[in-house]
C-alpha cells in the first residue's frame, strides 16, 4: 500500500450491495477492508478478485451488532494502514412478517444488526477521522425506512432510524470536514431480495417504474459518488436508488 493510498471499510461485503462496493471503491484505488460475519469463503473470493485486479483488500469478521467486536475492527484497519477514510455501513438482516406475530428475537436482530450496527462502527470510525480531519460515511437505508412496507415494521424503523442517525451525525461531524449521508436502495437482486416471498416480490416489481430490480453495482455507484469529492458539499441526505419509487 503506498502512502497515499485511501482506505475504505465496508461492513457486510461477502456478498450483495457490500461486494459491489468493494469492487467499485477499489476500482479507484482505495485499499479495501471487506467485512463479513459468516461466509468467509465469500469475504475470501471478493479479496482475491480485488488482488487479482491489483488492488489491496483483506477480509475481517466483526459482528457489527457487537460495540467491542466494531471498536476492534476498526482498530484492527486503523492498526494495519494508519487511516481511514470512508466507512460504508452496509451491514444488515431481513426478517419480517406481521407486528402481531412478529418474535421479539427477530426484532432484536434485525435493529442490532441494521441499526445499532450502524452506531457501533460509525463511533469506533469517528475517532479516527476526527483526528484526521476528514473522513465519509455512507449508510445504506432502504426505500422502506422512507415508505414503509407492510409486514416488514421492523425492517422499515431500523432503516428509518438509519436516515435520522444520518442526518443528526451529519450536523455533529461537519466541523471536522466529514460527510455523512446515506443510500436508500429500492428491491436490488441479491441473497436477501430472494428472502422475499414471490407473490409479494411481485407486488414490489409492479409498483417500480422502471420495471425491474435494481442491481448491487448501481447502488454502489451512488455510494461511491457520495464518498468522493464530487460530493464535497452534500451531508446529511438521503438518495434514493429505487428505480423510480417514490
Ligand atoms: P445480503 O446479500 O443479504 O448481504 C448482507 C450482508 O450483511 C452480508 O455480507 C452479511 O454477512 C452481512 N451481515 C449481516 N449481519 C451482519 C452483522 N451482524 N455483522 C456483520 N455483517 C453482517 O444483503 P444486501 O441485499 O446486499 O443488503 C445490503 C444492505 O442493503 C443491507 O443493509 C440491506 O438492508 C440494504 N438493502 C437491501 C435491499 C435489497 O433489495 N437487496 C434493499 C434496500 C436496502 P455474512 O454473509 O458474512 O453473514
Amino acid at each position: 500500500m503506498s502512502v497515499t493510498q485511501r482506505v475504505v471499510l465496508i461492513t457486510g461485503a461477502s456478498r450483495g450491495i457490500g461486494a459491489a462496493c468493494a469492487l467499485r471503491f477499489a476500482k479507484d484505488g482505495y485499499a479495501c477492508v471487506i467485512n463479513y460475519l459468516l461466509s468467509k469463503d465469500r469475504a475470501t473470493e471478493v479479496v482475491a478478485s480485488i488482488e487479482a485486479q491489483g488492488g489491496t483488500a483483506f477480509a475481517v469478521r466483526a459482528d457489527v451488532a457487537d460495540s467491542t467486536e466494531a471498536s476492534t475492527m476498526i482498530g484492527e484497519v486503523v492498526g494495519r494502514f494508519g487511516r481511514l477514510d470512508v466507512l460504508v455501513n452496509n451491514a444488515g438482516v431481513l426478517r419480517g412478517g406481521l407486528l402481531m406475530l412478529m418474535d421479539e428475537a427477530d426484532l432484536d436482530a434485525v435493529i442490532a444488526a441494521n441499526l445499532k450496527g450502524v452506531f457501533n462502527c460509525s463511533k469506533a470510525a469517528v475517532r479516527q477521522m476526527i483526528s484526521q480531519r476528514s473522513g465519509a460515511i455512507v449508510n445504506i437505508s432502504s426505500m422502506s425506512g422512507i415508505t414503509g412496507l407492510a409486514g416488514q415494521t421492523d425492517y422499515s424503523a431500523s432503516k428509518g432510524g438509519v436516515i435520522a442517525f444520518t442526518r443528526a451525525l451529519a450536523k455533529e461531524l461537519a466541523q471536522f470536514n466529514i460527510r455523512v449521508n446515506a443510500v436508500a436502495p429500492g428491491l436490488i437482486d441479491t441473497d436477501m431480495a430472494c428472502e422475499i416471498p414471490e407473490n409479494v416480490r411481485q407486488r414490489f416489481l409492479d409498483m417500480i417504474p422502471l420495471k425491474r430490480l435494481g442491481r448491487a453495482d448501481e447502488v454502489a455507484g451512488i455510494v461511491r459518488f457520495l464518498a468522493s469529492s464530487e460530493a464535497s458539499y452534500i451531508t446529511g441526505e438521503t438518495v434514493a436508488v429505487s428505480g423510480g419509487i417514490p
